[in-house]
């Protein structure tokens, strides 16, 4: 059975892929190997399109405050497939919709991205994970190497433009106050909204 939607507190949340360009080192992808098998947001295979929108169609999206594409894997790996998803949503529903995303999109698929997000997500929520590109790539461990940081930078000013909702997150535990302050600094500066989050989210 593969579980391509999940229920978290008010949000539902769509889990389209397992890829991504990173391999953060706190990431359950990476720390859960064994439980791959039998943990249920592990995909045998991607599910298309059509089965994530007859996934939907099961259930009452008036019963959620938002949906989230999100999941063990970057959401953006299937950036097209996801619009597609979106849209279909916005046709029967005026629920809100977030990707939770590395924000490494543009180094994916190796073009600006944020402005195809325009009209249809409604929050961006990015994970800043450290405050300079060398502590950055030790964390993320990222395919593209060191210039993802600014990649990822980039990335979230320009949704500034096309998204009602830009989210930088950093995770609460593994932050100093002063990496803190930085984030927040960062964020002002691209015009999006820092959350420090707990570490199990
Ligand atoms: S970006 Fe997300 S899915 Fe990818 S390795 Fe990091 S925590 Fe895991």
């Amino acid at each position: 059975m593969m579980t391509i939607s999940y229920p978290v507190k008010n949000g539902l949340y769509i889990n389209m892929t397992n890829r991504c360009p990173c391999s953060c080192t706190f990431c359950l992808r990476q720390n859960a190997d064994s439980v791959y098998g039998s943990d249920p947001l592990w995909l045998d295979r991607e599910p298309t399109v059509a089965e994530v929108c007859a996934d939907l169609d099961k259930r009452n999206l008036s019963d959620f405050e938002e949906i989230v594409f999100c999941g063990y894997g970057e959401p953006t790996e299937r950036l097209f497939d996801l619009l597609e998803v979106a849209k279909y949503i916005k046709q029967k529903s005026d629920i809100k919709l977030r990707i939770n995303t590395n924000g490494l999109a543009d180094l994916i698929w190796g073009e600006p991205t944020a402005h195809y997000l325009k009209g249809l997500i409604d929050t961006v929520s990015v994970s800043l994970n450290a405050t300079n590109a060398e502590d950055y790539q030790k964390i993320v461990r990222s395919k593209f190497g060191i210039g993802s940081f600014d990649a990822m930078l980039k990335f979230t000013k320009d949704c500034t433009q096309y998204v009602q909702n830009v989210v930088m997150t950093v995770v609460d535990v593994v932050t100093s106050k002063e990496e803190q302050q930085k984030s927040k600094e960062i964020c002002e500066q691209l015009g999006a909204t820092l959350r420090i989050r707990p570490f199990e989210e």
